[in-house]
C-alpha cells in the first residue's frame, strides 16, 4: 500500500529525513498505542505520504498533519482534501504555531528530534507516540550510571515519563535509512521533583553534562560563564558535599535538581544583597 503510493506519486525520499514507514504492522502498532477514541485531536509531524495519516484519522476525530516538503503537502491534499476530519498544515513544524491537540504521534524528521520534543513539551497534551532514532530513544529513557544518561534524559524526566513500546528495524522503511528506531511512549506530567527555577534548572543541566566527566564541583566552575553566579567558590562550599564530588552522570534528576535549587537560592540571595 505505502509502496504504491510512493511509486504512484514518484516519491524517492532521502531529503528531508525521509525514510517512509512502509512495514503496515508496526503502522498499525503505533496507531494501536495511541489508543485513539472518536474525541481525540491527534498533531502528526511530517506527515509524508499519509500512509499514517490516514490510519490515524480512521480512529481519532481529527488529524492535523505538518508536513514541511512542497511536493508531499501536494501528495497530501490530493489524497486527503475530500477528507473532513484531516487537516493540513505546510510548513516547518519547528515554525507552525502547534494547535490544541489531545495526542501527538509521528514518524519524527530524526534532524530536529530535540528541538521539536522540547517544543512538543512544552504545550499541553495526554500522550505521545512518537518514533525517533534507536540511539536517541535511548538516552531519552536512560538511568544515572548508564552510558547514554545525558542532559536529554534528564531533561525528558523533568517533563514526561518516557518509556520505549518498540525497537523498528531499517527493514521497515523505505528508503533504507542508516539507522534503527524505536517508538517512545510520552506521557507529559508534573516533575516528580521540586525544580524552584525551570529555566535555571535546565541551563544548570546543559551546563553540567557538558562536563560530564568532571566531578559537579568542577563541572560547576569550569562553566560558571554560563549559569552565572557571583562568587563561585565560596558558593561551592555551601553545596552538599556528597552531591559535588561526584560526576553529573552519577546524579539522579532529583539530585541534580537539588543542587540547582541550592545554587539559584544563594544566587538570589548574592544578588540581592549587593543591592
Ligand atoms: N509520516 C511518514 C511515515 O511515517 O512514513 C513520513 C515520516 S519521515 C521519517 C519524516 C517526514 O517529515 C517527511 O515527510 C519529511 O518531509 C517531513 N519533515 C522533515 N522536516 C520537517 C519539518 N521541519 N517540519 C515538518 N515536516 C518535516
Amino acid at each position: 500500500m505505502v509502496r504504491s503510493l510512493l511509486k504512484k506519486y514518484n516519491i524517492k525520499g532521502g531529503t528531508f529525513d525521509q525514510h517512509f514507514l512502509v512495514d503496515a504492522d508496526y503502522l498499525n502498532r503505533i496507531v494501536t498505542s495511541a489508543d485513539l477514541g472518536p474525541e481525540d485531536v491527534v498533531l502528526e509531524i511530517g506527515a509524508g505520504v499519509g500512509n499514517l495519516t490516514e490510519k490515524l484519522a480512521r480512529k481519532a476525530k481529527k488529524v492535523i498533519a505538518i508536513e514541511l516538503d512542497p511536493n508531499l503537502v501536494r501528495v497530501l491534499h490530493d489524497r486527503f482534501d475530500k477528507v473532513e476530519n484531516i487537516e493540513i498544515i505546510a510548513g516547518d513544524a519547528l515554525k507552525v504555531e502547534f494547535p490544541e491537540f489531545d495526542k501527538v504521534v509521528s514518524n519524527l524528521p530524526y534532524s530536529i528530534s530535540s528541538e521539536i520534543t522540547f517544543k512538543l513539551l512544552r504545550h499541553k497534551f495526554k500522550l505521545g507516540i512518537l518514533m525517533y532514532q534507536y540511539e536517541f530513544a535511548a538516552r531519552m529513557v536512560s538511568l544515572p550510571n548508564c552510558k547514554d544518561y545525558s542532559r536529554l534524559t534528564v531533561d525528558t524526566c523533568y517533563f514526561a515519563d518516557a518509556s520505549i513500546l518498540m525497537k523498528v528495524p531499517k527493514s521497515a522503511f523505505q528508503p533504507v535509512p542508516e539507522v534503527d528506531s524505536a517508538v517512545i511512549k510520552l506521557v507529559p506530567r508534573h516533575a516528580p521533583f521540586e525544580v524552584k527555577d525551570q529555566a535555571f534548572f535546565m541551563d544548570f543541566v546543559a551546563a553540567v553534562f557538558s562536563q560530564r566527566r568532571k566531578k559537579l564541583r568542577n563541572a560547576i566552575l569550569n562553566t560558571n560563564y554560563m549559569l552565572k553566579i557571583p562568587n563561585i567558590k565560596e558558593v561551592i562550599a555551601w553545596l552538599p558535599k556528597d552531591l559535588v564530588n561526584k560526576r553529573a552522570e552519577n546524579l539522579t534528576p532529583e539530585e541534580l535538581a537539588k543542587v540547582a535549587n541550592q545554587l539559584i537560592d544563594l544566587k538570589k540571595s548574592i544578588i540581592e544583597n549587593e543591592f
